[in-house]
């Protein structure tokens, strides 16, 4: 093993800006050359590369030739602690090789910032955008966030408005809630710090048009706008998200997936549309076994994404979403991480937050945040004290409030724990990859120069190299295929060489094959035999004469 530089180790002090995560992911490959490779798998938008590492022991084989595990975080570009929670993954791999064998038979391809534009902006202004804004048209009478008093950030301005919607908290001064028949002025109607293209000086200003969520440019069960807010224009129409699944589409071996987010903790699961009635009823009893591994590693609930929402809310609907697109169209057990948001570093559950009924019971528990927060030692700024100043456009305005992507996200301090237990679970996962294997070969000499070859090609893994009932028959689910080499000066007598053998299931499925030869020529090798395993890996074995 070459002797590589130290592991560097991942700080969980503050969200990464891109130069930051471009040095950690050179330093990890550069630590462990054999373990880690880095590369892009495209530019985004604004010219950033897209890091992707993978990570295998380069001594057992290639990437492409293992089965593999594909993790992406931050689509959405608040939700930074994806990031983290991917480069504590890639990190843990590396540091636990020497204890652990799953980079040996299994490769992890790791984007840990697949929106890094989204994700500069919100971690440089702490601005608020879902995944990207379309300011390639300006339209007037629109805000555009932008930090006008120069202090950094991007944080919400409040004017005092006769009609205005808000006042200040009467029990945390901090904070703004909404005006009830018995609030006191002042009022104040808010707006992003930003500044307005061509306003006309009414009230009728509208902010930042149109958004994506990247979350809903997938291709499956894909619905343009307005059908499913922020789809964008067409399937992978966002170049970054394109970038991805051209990668995706191109690796074969890739059989488990996993995205990072934000939000209420939670482990979702499949379905993201309709019913689970309408899954296979044995992929849907795995699904929520993973899953369950999932919630023990991190205390989090198992969700389906349909029921994520309050309590006295509908189903929701999420289409073009990764989930059916990972679970629909690439047949695979597909899970997200919500890691969570500052209000579950609070003590209040994913269960109080969707139990709430009203903006009053919302702005109770941000209240009860701010109290546990104040106890705090070592905090955050995440919030800024409302100060005046004299807005180009508007006038006299307060700017301050909270800061976004810290309320986004747990503290880093529980991240790094639900990283810990994210990163137990993708080994979980990993481990039951389809593991192809080629066994049993034996040659007999039949004749003078007439050779028999016989082989069992079997899968040793857990999964079935279709991995779900849902993935049996999707064509980007290869069945597993056995080439026949023939070595020089060797003729073959059996009627095909090259056999395809559908897919296997787990643990003892496999076939036996057998091969006539006869030898023209003098020669050490009968053959190579190269199977082709899909998501069980590619194999070889080359078969030498007998003696
Ligand atoms: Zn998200």
């Amino acid at each position: 093993m070459p002797r590589g530089k130290r592991t560097p180790t991942l700080p969980f002090q503050h969200f990464f800006t891109y130069d930051e995560l471009t040095r950690f992911v050179e330093a990890l490959a550069g630590s462990r050359p054999n373990l880690v490779s880095l590369t892009s798998i495209g530019d985004s938008r604004e010219g950033r590369a897209i890091h992707m590492l993978t990570i295998t022991d380069a001594s057992t084989g290639a990437a492409e030739d293992k089965p593999a595990y594909l993790i992406q975080g931050n689509i959405h570009a608040t939700e930074l602690s994806g990031t983290h929670a991917a480069l504590y993954t890639a990190r843990q791999l590396v540091a636990d090789h020497a204890r652990s064998a799953i980079l040996k038979r299994v490769a992890f391809y790791i984007v840990p910032r697949i929106n890094p534009d989204g994700a500069e902006f919100a971690v440089t202004t702490s601005g608020t955008i879902r995944s990207r804004t379309d300011r390639s048209e300006r339209v007037p009478n629109t805000l555009y966030q932008e930090d006008v008093n120069g202090d950094g950030l991007i944080l919400t301005m409040r004017m005092e408005h006769p009609n205005g919607p808000f006042v200040a908290d009467p029990k945390d001064k901090r904070l703004l809630i909404r005006r009830t028949k018995d609030s006191k002025p002042p009022y104040y109607r808010t707006l992003p710090e930003g500044m307005i293209h061509e306003w006309d000086g009414t009230d009728r200003i509208s902010v930042e048009g149109r958004r994506f969520d990247w979350n809903r440019n997938w291709s499956y069960d894909w619905r343009p706008e307005p059908e499913q807010a922020g789809a964008g224009d067409f399937p992978f129409s966002e170049i970054e998200l394109r970038a991805l699944a051209d990668f995706i589409f191109s690796r074969p071996n890739i059989f488990g997936v996993l995205g990072y987010h934000n939000g209420p903790n939670a482990v979702l699961r499949p379905p993201s549309t309709g019913s689970e009635d309408d899954l296979d009823a044995g992929d849907v009893k795995v699904m929520q076994e993973l899953a369950e591994i999932g919630a023990k590693h991190t205390g989090f609930p198992v969700i389906p994404v349909v029921k994520y929402h309050r309590d006295n809310a509908r189903d929701i609907n999420l289409r073009g979403h990764f989930h059916n697109f990972g679970y629909q169209h690439l047949g695979l057990f597909v899970f997200e991480f919500e890691l969570g948001m500052l209000l579950n570093s609070a003590g209040i559950t994913t269960k109080d937050i969707f139990a709430v009924k009203d903006e009053q019971e919302q702005e109770a528990l941000t209240r009860r945040m701010m109290k546990w927060w104040d106890k705090q030692k070592k905090r955050d700024r995440i919030f800024a004290r409302w100060t005046y100043f004299d807005h180009p456009q508007l006038g006299p305005v307060q700017i301050g409030g909270l800061l976004r992507k810290y309320l986004a996200g747990p503290t880093l301090s529980d991240l790094r724990k639900i990283a810990r237990g994210t990163y137990r679970f993708t080994l979980a996962h990993a481990e039951r990859h389809p593991r192809v294997v080629i066994e049993d070969i034996g040659v007999d000499r039949v004749g003078e120069e007439v050779y028999r070859i016989r082989a069992r090609v079997a899968n040793r893994g857990q999964f079935p190299t279709h991995v779900s009932g849902k993935g049996r028959g999707l064509k980007r689910l290869k069945t597993v295929r056995v080439q026949f080499r023939r070595a020089g000066g060797v003729k073959l007598l059996s009627q095909t060489g090259h056999h395809s053998l559908g897919h296997l299931a787990g643990i003892t499925d496999g076939r036996d094959l057998e091969w006539f030869v006869s030898v023209e020529e003098p020669r050490d090798s009968l053959c190579e035999l190269r199977v082709l395993g899909g998501t069980g890996g590619n194999v070889r074995a080359s078969v030498p004469k007998p003696d």
